[in-house]
């Protein structure tokens, strides 16, 4: 297969498959901006799908087998889909991992304040990004307000049109003189991003009249005062739909593409897969921009406790099984490839870069610094994924990150590696990835599709 421009090669009727694969994407990123959001819309499109809740299977004391198909949920912001093969789970599943969790700036434990008659809300931004890119563009607040008693309050201000929406002001450029002799790091510093939220003072209130303000329309509105702050969850993401890209409309443009892509595309592949002989795994987790860490990280013992649960009510479980069913699984650890970007060349090495519609990418190792860090896939599985995308005619290209000794960056593929299981990192190429836009190929998408379609299938 050659490395070249996908939309080259596309039929009428491929374009047209294209097209609507990227449509329900950009559907699937416009409601999905949290990873609580994410959980919910999983669930929801595998229950029609036919997968059951895993609790409820194990309350019932039914067993499960072969063509039944299961969810497991982690805490609303992990989940983990199964689809139970002929063959024994013993022999080990085809796994798809992806993350649903993206940069973006969290609301602070006591975020309202009022300083010049504005009020805002003090964020900690979460995962890593450039702060100068998340200043003056319109953000939208996403997340849960969790009451005393229990109630959950869903908060989405700023999606719909007639929604007000929020950002983080900037220093105009007739007196940024000092700012913009700064490094780049340090021109917009953390603590200062702050959302703007009001500039109205309540009527009567001498003191603080605009945040006094704003706590009144909280209460009013969402029955939240400023202690419930401490036991929500908000994040402030890009305000917005994902959008067609190009006068060829050939490119997406979408907030939390990183890796949303690859999850949407794992999820599709699983949901649209029936009968199989492995047992299939399309397992998407949170806290990967930070390590993968916490309960409902890669590194929890979630997944290997979902598959304890489902031997168990496969009448299956032992510990030696569980073991087997590890150490004999395969997976595609998927996350966002960097795309060439010719403003950056030098970032690149050009023959070991991943080139925008260019296919789904492989990437043997990721890491930094001599690949430190990395799961550095085995020549034999390398060998063996060419013949499934070859056979499947899947387009694919392989890369690493950026060019040895610039950077580097991680994923979920180091951990499961920890099982004996063979892992290597897969996904999607991206233009300005962790920007509060990123960019894809619609070429990408739909092939990267095809790839987990065909990976799945193998036995
Ligand atoms: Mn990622
Ligand atoms: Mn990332």
């Amino acid at each position: 297969m050659k490395n070249e421009n996908c939309f080259k090669l596309y039929t009428d009727a491929e374009r047209a498959e294209l097209e609507n694969t990227c449509r329900l994407y950009m559907d699937f990123l416009s409601k999905c901006k949290t990873e609580r959001e994410c959980v919910k819309e999983i669930v929801y499109q595998a229950e029609r799908a036919g997968y059951k809740n895993i609790e409820d299977i194990i309350s019932s004391g039914k067993k499960i087998s072969a063509g039944d198909k299961i969810y497991s949920v982690c805490m609303k912001k992990a989940v983990a889909l199964f689809n139970i093969g002929k063959q024994s789970i013993t022999k080990g599943m085809n796994i798809l991992g992806a993350h649903i969790d993206s940069p973006r700036l969290d609301i602070k434990q006591n975020p309202v304040f009022e300083d010049g008659e504005l009020a805002f809300l003090d964020t900690h931004y979460y995962g890593g990004i450039k702060k100068y890119q998340w200043v003056t563009l319109p953000l939208a607040l996403h997340g849960v307000v969790v009451k005393k008693d229990k109630k959950v309050i869903e908060i989405n201000i700023g999606e719909d049109e007639n929604d007000p929406v929020f950002c983080v002001t900037d220093l105009l450029i007739h007196l940024s003189q000092e700012q913009l002799e700064k490094k780049g790091a340090r021109v917009v510093e953390g603590e200062d991003l702050n959302i703007l939220v009001g500039n109205s003072p309540l009527a009567g209130e001498e003191k603080e009249a605009v945040k006094a303000n704003i706590l009144k329309l909280l209460k009013e509105k969402y029955d939240i005062d400023d202690q419930d702050f401490i036991s929500a969850e908000i994040e402030a993401v890009p305000a917005g739909k994902a959008r067609e890209a190009g006068i060829d409309r050939s490119m997406i443009i979408s907030y939390g593409q990183d890796d949303r892509v690859c999850a949407y595309t794992s999820l599709k592949a699983m949901l649209d897969t029936n009968e199989i002989e492995k047992t299939a795994c399309c397992l998407l987790v949170d806290k990967e921009e930070i390590g993968s860490v916490g309960a409902t990280g890669m590194q929890s013992k979630f997944f290997e406790n979902t598959v304890a649960d489902l031997m168990y009510i496969m009448g299956e479980y032992s510990e030696i099984n569980i073991r087997h069913a590890l150490k004999n699984s395969r997976m595609l650890s998927s996350d966002v490839s960097s795309a060439y970007d010719p403003a950056y060349a030098s970032a690149f090495e050009k023959k070991n870069v991943a080139y925008l519609s260019h296919g789904m990418v492989f990437n043997k190792f990721t890491g930094a610094r001599g690949k430190s860090g990395s799961n550095d896939a085995n020549a034999e599985y390398m060998a063996f994924l060419r013949d499934i995308m070859d056979s499947n005619n899947v387009h694919y290209q392989t890369a690493e990150l950026g060019r040895v000794d610039l950077g580097g960056g991680g994923t979920i593929a180091y951990i499961l590696a920890l099982y004996g299981m063979e892992v290597i990192d897969s996904g999607v190429a991206v233009l300005n990835m962790h920007a509060p836009w990123e960019v894809t190929s619609k070429a990408d998408i739909y092939e990267t599709e095809k790839g987990y379609k065909a990976f799945i299938k193998s036995v």
